[in-house]
């Protein structure tokens, strides 16, 4: 891997343009602001290194899947990644423009720069030095780009589970990954799955003087009632027949997770907290931490909570609740057990609206991509070892476009610890960005 070493540190100051300029292009999917362009930026991209390219319609109006196909092989590499980027908003909290990509300390600042941008432009750029120091690919590769992530991909799925031989792989390597403080590669082997759904109750024809509660309902405690059925006080979901569903950790889950640096006294100190709930510690936190459902309310609104006092009978009352969810937990399972648990405690009048969902998804961590990524990250990150989440605590579309098909995923990537993610000054470590295109070389070397 020398002379692909050299090429990259040949090509340092284009590499950094090139990823400046996909910085540059604006491509927020909630307002549509710049999206097609975006996409034509990356097909373009992907046709200047050699690959077949289409822009796929996932549904009309919506932002086309820049879809590639390059090399050839026994094995077939699925790479997933997205074009789109979160919001600005607050922009007076940047201290450079969003869009205008600015280097400071040897960082690159720039919505998108980390999530999920530079790392497109790494596998490309990984791609095109190996191709020029090391001749064709080891593999075949199939790239999909959407464009809809930050807007939770809400046409994705019934895409892929329509369109399953432009998935077909041996692997897929997953849009993100980072170092983490100590320097380590932090590698993810899956994400939990998501369900976010609306409660709201109505109990009365409209908000009334709070006289009348002494013969009438009011909406804010109906809800609150229900709301507290779901949860205990020491933590515990009470939905009935919902954790008997929870698939519990195999043994190379709990050995991978074992060999995670947990410091949770310094995560608790961040988060202004002495203890966790449930009074777990240690390995029982990081266990429950990683495969464990939540159930958690985002938002409650009712009634009056404006300045002073207001004496009223609240008519409505609605809350958004999310589930994170672990395997065996299906969005659609946990929709039923949660009409079926609320009819059964008398609250059937309370609405469920199901707003958003994602199936949970997890890798075998023997897969030959996995092993791969460990071999590569091992070769490139010398002395630290890999640190190898069997699940992200959060969500992504990996069962959609990889394990709904067979196909075991892995990520690894340029992003760290204190890139500011969907936040204000967005940023990446260029040490971090070179060391991950370095990686990719090694990932395909070791994936044939
Ligand atoms: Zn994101």
């Amino acid at each position: 891997m020398k002379t692909f070493d050299q090429y990259i540190e040949q090509h340092h100051t284009e590499f950094v343009a090139e990823l400046k300029t996909f910085c540059a292009q604006p491509s927020i999917a909630a307002t549509g602001e710049g999206m097609a362009n975006m996409a034509e930026l990356v097909r373009h991209t992907m046709s200047d290194l050699g690959a077949t390219v289409q822009l796929l319609e996932i549904a009309p109006h919506a932002p086309k899947i820049v879809y590639a196909t390059l090399g050839q092989g026994d094995k077939t590499l699925l790479i997933y990644n997205h074009y789109d980027v979160q919001p600005v908003d607050p922009l007076n909290l940047w201290d450079s423009p969003p869009f205008a990509p600015t280097l400071r300390d040897g960082n690159l600042y720039a919505r998108g720069v980390a999530d999920d941008k530079g790392h497109i432009t790494s596998r490309v750029q990984a791609i095109r030095a190996w191709r020029a120091t090391q001749g064709e690919l080891p593999c075949k590769i199939i790239w999909f780009i959407e464009g809809e992530e930050e807007t939770g991909s809400p046409h994705l799925e019934p895409f892929c589970l329509a369109n399953p031989h432009l998935l077909k792989a041996d692997g897929c390597l997953w849009e993100s990954g980072e170092v983490d403080e100590m320097g380590r590669p932090v590698l993810y082997l899956g994400a939990k799955g998501l369900l976010y759904v609306e409660l709201s109750v109505q109990s009365l024809s409209g908000d009334q003087h709070s006289s009348l509660g002494t013969i009438a309902p009011n909406a804010a405690w109906r809800l609150t009632w229900a709301l507290s059925t779901l949860k205990s006080l020491d933590e515990t979901i009470l939905i009935d027949g919902l954790m008997e569903h929870v698939a519990p950790p195999n043994e190379t889950d709990l050995t991978l997770l074992k060999s995670i640096p947990f410091e949770e006294q310094k995560k608790m100190a961040q988060l202004g907290i002495d203890h966790w709930v449930g009074n777990v510690s240690g390995y029982d936190a990081l266990t429950r931490h990683i495969f464990q459902p939540t159930c958690d309310i985002s938002g409650i609104e009712s009634g009056y909570t404006g300045h002073g006092a207001k004496t009223i009978l609240p008519a409505k009352a609605k809350a958004k609740v999310s589930f994170r969810l672990v395997p065996n937990l299906e969005p659609q399972r946990v929709a039923d057990l949660l009409r079926q648990h609320l009819d059964k405690h008398g609250f059937n009048d309370i609405q469920i609206e199901s707003l958003s969902y994602e199936h949970p998804g997890k890798s075998d961590p023997n897969a030959e991509v996995v092993q791969a990524a460990i071999a590569a990250a091992r070769q490139t990150y010398p002395p630290h070892q890999p640190v190898i989440y069997p699940m992200m605590a959060a969500t992504g579309p990996v069962w959609p476009i990889a394990i709904a098909h067979g196909t075991p995923m892995v990520g690894f990537g340029i992003s760290y610890f204190g890139a500011h993610i969907h936040a204000p000054n967005e940023n990446i470590r260029l040490a971090d960005y070179f060391q991950a295109i370095r990686m990719m070389g090694r990932f395909l070397a070791n994936f044939k």
